[in-house]
């Protein structure tokens, strides 16, 4: 009971304390991938604690030799498998609720693949040209994964400004991104809407996956580059985040252009 206990107090720890200290941490913004590590850090450790304190409960029930009542013995081991139920019951409504999201996406992502003007196959991915009036860009995750970039878009920006956005979404892919944005999202529909850990983890995972591959693609396509595109992407699309990200970017020293290594698969002039 006690290293149920402490595992359960740590736990709330782990919800209560830790999101409130890394959302209002400015130095997130300079480090995302230590910030992104530490919010992953302390997800799991709170799952970990969870099942501990589960085990806790549950191994003393099976033991029932070493029960001194035998009412003793009813309510811990009750309290272990209803806890285990509801873990279970969890999981299950937020797999029902993902299931239908994740093939909504799959169909978005079908019919959008359907108006592509080029497919050319890439190592480790499928570089896809789609006509649209949005300028947008985005990674499919995935046995076919995909980068995407639309005709608009094209027209936008400057063939080396296209080419630091393709580096971001690279970034994406090759940082496995979208897993992560799911997991987040899954434990933001785990939580009880009461409590902001869910929600904060969700937020600050989809601001840093932005920042790292922001970080990634500037030292591979050039800082201007990506704040060029970033700043011409914002005032097209009316998303003042964009800008926000641009000007981080010129806060940071980079690498002189001979400095930079852009990797194969994503070069636009091949
Ligand atoms: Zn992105």
């Amino acid at each position: 009971m006690i290293a149920a206990a402490i595992s359960l107090a740590l736990t709330l720890v782990c919800i209560l304390a830790v999101p409130p200290l890394l959302s209002r941490a400015t130095w997130t913004v300079h480090r995302p991938k230590l910030a992104l590590s530490m919010w992953f850090a302390t997800f799991f450790t709170g799952c970990a604690l969870v099942l501990n304190a589960l085990f806790a409960l549950i191994l003393p029930s099976l033991d029932t030799a070493n029960m001194s009542t035998v009412t003793e013995s009813l309510i811990l081991t009750g309290a272990a498998w209803g806890a285990l139920a509801i873990v279970g019951g969890a999981i299950a409504i937020v797999a029902q609720i993902d299931e239908p999201l994740q093939r909504a996406q799959d169909r978005e992502r079908i019919a959008l693949a359907r108006t592509a003007l080029e497919l050319e196959e890439r190592r480790g991915f499928t570089l896809a040209r789609i006509a649209s009036d949005s300028p947008f860009a985005c990674a499919v995750p995935g046995r076919g994964a995909q980068i995407m970039y639309s005709t608009a878009l094209e027209a936008l920006l400057s063939p080396a400004e296209l080419q630091a956005v393709v580096a971001h979404e690279y970034a994406h892919l090759r940082g496995s991104h979208p897993r992560l944005m799911r997991i987040a999202s899954v434990s933001a529909r785990l939580l009880p809407n009461w409590l902001p850990a869910g929600r904060e983890f969700k937020r600050a995972t989809a601001l840093l996956i932005e920042l790292i591959a922001d970080d990634t693609a500037g030292k591979q396509a050039g800082a201007a580059n990506l704040a060029n595109a970033l700043v011409k992407m914002g005032n097209a699309t009316g998303d003042a985040s964009l800008e926000a990200r641009a000007m981080r970017l010129t806060l940071r020293i980079w690498p002189m252009g001979r400095k930079r290594h852009l990797p194969d698969p994503i070069r636009l002039q091949q």
